[in-house]
């Protein structure tokens, strides 16, 4: 795809997310790494990561994505997103980017072939931002039969989500509120674009899994998480799976204090009340299983980003046959 089209008066517009910056001569977009020079957007970052790390995939959370397997993960700096409670800031919110250390797509391929990495993660900031890089890394990875996932607050552009078919392998989507003026006021973007992008992701066939951050006070009303609960039921269905995932005073946010299990185990509530299949509490040590939407059996366990047991063969429950949502 092309990133960036002709604007008025000499304007390109950035064509990487939905605010679709339209920047002149010299300028950069809202994300502070995508730059308009010489007739062209130049994605700054590209090439620069400021986090490497192997991660268990059960970490961005992905449970129903190649359980067990390791994805290399990598971000840049900066992001399109203003979170308070952002647990990134240290590099999401910079946009200082150390041009001493560059990386090629097939030098990160290859560090994923050495450490034996099933994917790759472009995750810790926005990846939307970075699509041109991550995308020539994805090219690189499916030769070698590495997959790709990004962990995102699901504000791509539609022109990027067309062109991720077949090149991103999976997402992990923040559903950070269902308030349209805290979207609006404290995060960026806006609740509709990312519930159509949700929509959209999966008319597209591309797997996805969504996680809320429970912010005492902010978002963890049973009103709201009520509201949010009954739109993937109804938009969505019963087979995406929810992570549901605790806060720590962050950033911003020094004085909101961590969420309770109280609040986490409400909204799980809500969310099995519904009818969801795959509900998940994050990071307190919540025993997460998942049971065959079927029969019931128990198909796997885990305890933090452990898999304690896993009982399926080729994807499907050994009891019944039924398959199990998602890429095994
Ligand atoms: S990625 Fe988004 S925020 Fe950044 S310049 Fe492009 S349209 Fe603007």
């Amino acid at each position: 795809m092309v990133y960036y089209k002709e604007s008025n008066e000499s304007k390109l517009t950035c064509l990487l997310c939905s605010y679709y910056c339209d920047i002149k001569d010299s300028e950069i977009g809202i994300c502070g790494v995508n730059s308009h020079i010489n007739k062209k957007i130049e994605c700054l970052v590209y090439g620069h990561v400021s986090a490497f790390n192997i991660d268990p995939i059960e970490k961005k959370p992905l449970y129903h994505f190649l359980p067990t397997s390791k994805s290399l993960s990598l971000g840049t700096v900066g992001c399109n997103f203003h979170c308070t409670f952002c647990q990134n800031h240290g590099i999401s919110q910079k946009n200082n980017i150390d041009k001493s250390n560059y990386i090629s797509p097939k030098q990160v391929v290859q560090i994923a072939l050495e450490k034996k990495c099933a994917s790759i993660s472009y995750t810790y900031n926005e990846p939307t931002i970075f699509y041109p890089f991550a995308k020539d890394i994805a090219i690189e990875a499916k030769k070698q039969g590495i997959k790709s996932v990004f962990v995102s607050n699901g504000f791509q552009s539609k022109e990027v989500i067309d062109d991720m078919v077949g090149i991103i392998d999976a997402i992990n989507v923040d559903l950070k509120s269902f308030d349209k003026n805290y979207y609006k006021k404290k995060l960026g973007g806006n609740l509709d674009q990312v519930l159509n992008n949700l929509i959209n992701l999966q008319k597209k066939g591309i797997w996805f899994e969504i996680t809320t951050l429970l912010v005492p006070t902010k978002n963890d009303s049973l009103e709201e998480l009520t509201k949010m609960v009954k739109w993937i039921k109804k938009n969505l269905g019963l087979n995406v799976p929810w992570h549901i995932s605790a806060f720590h005073p962050d950033y911003k946010e020094m004085d909101v204090p961590r969420t309770s299990f109280k609040s986490l185990k409400m909204a799980y509530d809500i969310a099995k009340k519904e009818g969801l299949n795959y509900v998940y509490i994050g990071n307190v040590g919540y025993d997460n299983n998942t049971d065959c939407p079927n029969c019931g059996k128990n198909l796997i366990s885990r305890k933090f980003f452990d898999v304690k047991y896993y009982d399926l063969q080729n994807g499907c429950c050994k009891a019944c046959g039924q398959i199990l949502d998602g890429i095994f």
